[in-house]
């Protein structure tokens, strides 16, 4: 049972201004404020397993109770699915429980991206024997199936686990997936490798209990790639790779990113961390947000609000002074990239002289049966390593150049291209109405058929351009910062009916010049009015864009 704040929470209670009435711990808001702080303070999310493993899953889903169901089951990368046939119209007016499904959405946390060829293998089979063949690459390099039942999880976590993969803290309030550059440790232009430091933030943090009570979600992301490819400015803690002047290679350090209805771009503290200190400032950081995070309103709960009020000088002094007992060390900002696309699509030379081969499904949506090809393909041409990107995309490792075109041939052969158009490779959807019971509007097969009509009406455009597609204002699928961004809801079309449509936002975009897209005042499109919309928005582009001009320009 977590009914005991943990101890750090209480010695650095302190006085916290202003802000004293947001329920952090750390002000001595021990007695939970709302319904979620009950739900984890009556018991741990983790301990929600063994419920699973002894009662549920004999008993079937009716036995299940509401605040495991609707609350813990997250722990373990478990949510109920959206019953079918529900329209995006009744989201907002049902009940949770009529909008539950009796089968669940499951994700597998796939830290860094990392995957071997056998783990690929059972994560396809899994998909295939439970989950109807789903599974879907997300945009945190996770894989999500469909359709699970809960009398099968014993036997999905014997298979996950058997081959070190993992559902612990998929979802729910605690550390979340660590991203990772899909490249780590290969690539010829790596700043640094900062796998080492994810392998000792999950060993110390993902499934200990000091920090599965968060205020809400955490989101991670480490990546020594110049290419800044793990989306580091809209996550809670990031470390970007960076060379300094006299200390050489670390860390860059930014916190408080994140996207949702109030979005913000991450802070940097203007700290340098070397590689051997990651995991000791990553406890820090996510020491202060559970202990000094809001957990009043839901709405305010992201480590985002709490950098906000701070400031980036104020966190870094607490940081210091509360949880490391040191000062860090100054350090340069990251440069710049040099190419717009960060998804290592393509073929490019690793520097042992191998080759890692990038590769675009469709919005990420694969199925297990693919899955399972693509380990196999992977084999048959020498390597034993894959990896997921987040920008939904995939890279198979270590293959030797005279087994490049085979293995680039037999993926295509899977509809896997490695040259895919722009719109393929750049537009990304949520999972939307099928699945997720908070969405309005449908967004993968929408997205998917937006990609097949560009690439017949604009066979010429070549220019990179972002597309992300969300069902809800929840911007999984990070609607802020796409050139195109568009965020579902419910808009009325020419005839006056009420009709699955978006909000347009645009021009948003991180790297060079991260920001957000501007949404674009009462510029709303039907579903069915997207293919004619967007390619008029391209078109006006390529006609009139100035010399090296960007689409976020
Ligand atoms: Fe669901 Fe909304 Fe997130 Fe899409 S953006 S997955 S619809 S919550």
């Amino acid at each position: 049972m977590a009914d005991t704040p943990p101890k750090k929470a209480a010695q650095t209670r302190r006085r916290t201004g202003r802000h004293r009435g947001e329920g952090q711990w750390a002000a001595g808001h021990f007695t939970p404020l709302n319904a979620n702080e009950q739900t984890k303070k009556d018991d741990d999310g983790l301990n929600v397993r063994t419920r699973i493993e002894t009662i549920y899953a004999q008993r079937g889903f009716d036995s299940i109770d509401g605040a495991d169901l609707r609350g813990r089951m997250r722990w373990w990368g478990l949510y109920t699915q959206r019953r079918p046939g529900i329209d995006g119209g009744r989201t907002a007016v049902l009940e949770p429980e009529e909008l539950d499904d009796e089968y669940f959405m499951l994700r597998v946390r796939i830290d860094g991206g990392r995957l071997t060829t056998a783990q690929l293998r059972v994560i396809g089979e899994v998909s295939e024997e439970f989950g109807r063949g789903t599974a879907d690459i997300t945009d945190r390099q996770n894989v999500q199936y469909h359709w699970i039942r809960i009398e099968d999880m014993p036997e999905i976590w014997r298979r996950l686990e058997g081959v070190g993969l993992s559902t612990t803290e998929a979802c729910g309030d605690t550390p979340r997936v660590i991203l990772g550059s899909p490249v780590a440790g290969i690539a010829e232009d790596e700043i640094i490798d900062g796998t080492p430091a994810i392998d000792e933030i999950q060993r110390r943090v993902v499934g200990n209990p000091d920090f599965s009570n968060l205020p809400r979600k955490f989101k991670s992301a480490i990546s020594g790639s110049p290419q800044l490819d793990v989306a580091h400015e809209i996550n809670d803690v990031a470390f970007v790779g960076v060379d300094h002047p006299e200390h050489g290679p670390g860390f860059d350090l930014w916190v408080g990113g994140g996207l949702s209805t109030n979005p913000k771009i991450g802070v940097r503290l203007g700290a340098w961390v070397p590689l051997e200190e990651v995991a000791d400032v990553y406890e820090g950081v996510i020491g202060i947000f559970r202990d000094h995070g809001y957990r009043r309103l839901r709405t305010r709960a992201r480590l985002k609000f709490l950098v906000a009020d701070w400031g980036a000088a104020r966190f870094r002094e607490v940081l210091e002074q509360e949880y490391l007992g040191r000062a860090l060390l100054d350090g340069p900002a990251p440069d710049a990239p040099v190419e717009r696309w960060r998804d290592h699509v393509g073929v490019h030379r690793q520097r042992d002289g191998r080759h890692y081969v990038g590769f675009a499904p469709r919005v990420g949506r694969v199925d297990g049966a693919t899955l399972i090809r693509i380990a196999d393909l992977a084999e048959a041409h020498g390597s034993e390593r894959v990896r997921t990107t987040a920008e939904q995309k995939m890279v198979v490792l270590d293959i030797e150049e005279d087994r490049v075109p085979s293995l680039v041939e037999g993926l295509a052969a899977l509809d896997l291209t490695t040259s895919p158009s722009p719109f393929r490779r750049g537009t990304m959807a949520c999972t939307g109405i099928e699945f997720c019971k908070l969405a309005i509007v449908e967004t993968k097969g929408r997205a998917a058929s937006l990609i097949d009509e560009l690439e017949k009406r604009l066979p010429e455009f070549t220019e990179p351009v972002t597309i992300n597609v969300n069902g809800c204002p929840n911007s999984c699928a990070r609607i802020q910062i796409a050139d195109i961004g568009l965020k579902g809801q419910l808009v009325t079309d020419a005839e006056g009916r009420q009709v699955e449509g978006f909000q347009v936002h645009l021009g948003g975009s991180l790297g060079l010049e991260p920001g957000f897209g501007r949404k674009v005042r009462g510029l709303k499109v039907t579903s069915d009015e997207l293919p004619d919309y967007v390619e008029r928005v391209l078109r006006n582009f390529s006609d009139q864009r100035a010399e090296g001009e960007r689409f976020a320009t």
